[in-house]
């Protein structure tokens, strides 16, 4: 009886100090990983960021030292060219902005933000991706919205987001930004009449890297990040986000963000 308990406790130890190295072995990987996702991410950077940000300046710098002598042609190359490259840019920095977020490192600056300002400003950097598109584009501000006291790049990335998407997932007809006051916050709704969400995939959409069934398709480029972010900073933001679709008909996304939204709060 001894013997086999002795042996048992023997056997036990045994398979303790096993897992223990490969617990401790599956820790080190863990690591070696996370350190190399870091390095990763700093290339990325350095590597990808900064020579796009230096192609967009000496566009910018061709563009407007050529105003008037080049042929109209090459005038709307160079915008597509600057185009393209902040597209890229914009890809890269919400790589860097989610681990940002994972990382729990993403801080908010409040300031006094014109709502309507940034709109058409979001506005009209999509209206440069609709021109070979049948869809309109239109904005619907309620008068008078009081300035409002939130982080001004998150919410035109938010806005900038939602609209890209509908560009992206409709064909044609109409997408359609509204904002108004409510209650003390601010209403936002982005609509489109694309080619709508399945079911299934209504509550995933805002799961980072997960593209919807009727996306995956390759006729649509994306990366799986875009709403993931925006969720984020809504969250950030202390608001909610919410999404009706119907599959052929097209989406709304509805966002209410407070109008006087507290720091703290967001910590
Ligand atoms: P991406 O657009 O890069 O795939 P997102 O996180 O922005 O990633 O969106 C996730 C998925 O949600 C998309 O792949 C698509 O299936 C779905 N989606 C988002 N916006 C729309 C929209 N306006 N219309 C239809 N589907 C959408």
């Amino acid at each position: 009886m001894t013997a086999h308990l002795r042996e048992a406790q023997t056997g036990l130890e045994r398979k303790v100090a096993e897992r223990t190295q490969e617990l401790t072995i599956a820790n080190e990987k863990l690591e070696e990983a996370s350190q190399l996702k870091s390095q990763f991410l700093a290339n990325v950077n350095h590597e990808l960021r900064t020579p796009v940000s230096a192609i967009i300046g000496y566009a910018r710098l061709l563009r407007r030292e050529t105003e008037g002598q080049i042929p109209p042609l090459q005038r709307e190359n160079l915008r597509d060219l600057l185009n393209n490259a902040e597209r890229l840019l914009a890809q890269i920095d919400s790589v860097l902005d989610f681990d940002t977020i994972e990382d729990g490192k993403m801080e908010v600056r409040i300031e006094r933000v014109k709502v309507e300002e940034i709109i058409q400003g979001a506005a009209s950097t999509i209206e440069t991706i609709l021109r070979d598109h049948s869809i309109k584009l239109t904005r619907d501000i309620a008068p008078e919205i009081p300035a409002m006291n939130t982080d001004r790049e998150k919410l035109r990335q938010i806005i900038l987001n939602l609209l890209d998407n509908a560009v992206k997932f409709t064909e044609r007809g109409e997408i359609k930004i509204m904002a108004s006051q409510q209650n003390g916050s601010l209403k936002l709704v982005v609509s489109d009449t694309g080619i709508g969400i399945e079911k299934g995939d209504l509550t995933r959409i805002f799961e980072e890297f997960h593209r919807g069934d009727r996306s995956s398709a390759k006729k649509y480029r994306g990366t799986g990040l875009g709403l993931a972010i925006v969720k984020q900073f809504v969250r950030l933001l202390g608001g909610e986000i919410a999404v009706e679709s119907e599959v052929g008909k097209g989406s709304v996304f509805t966002i209410m963000l407070p109008m006087d939204h507290k720091e703290s709060a967001a910590a």
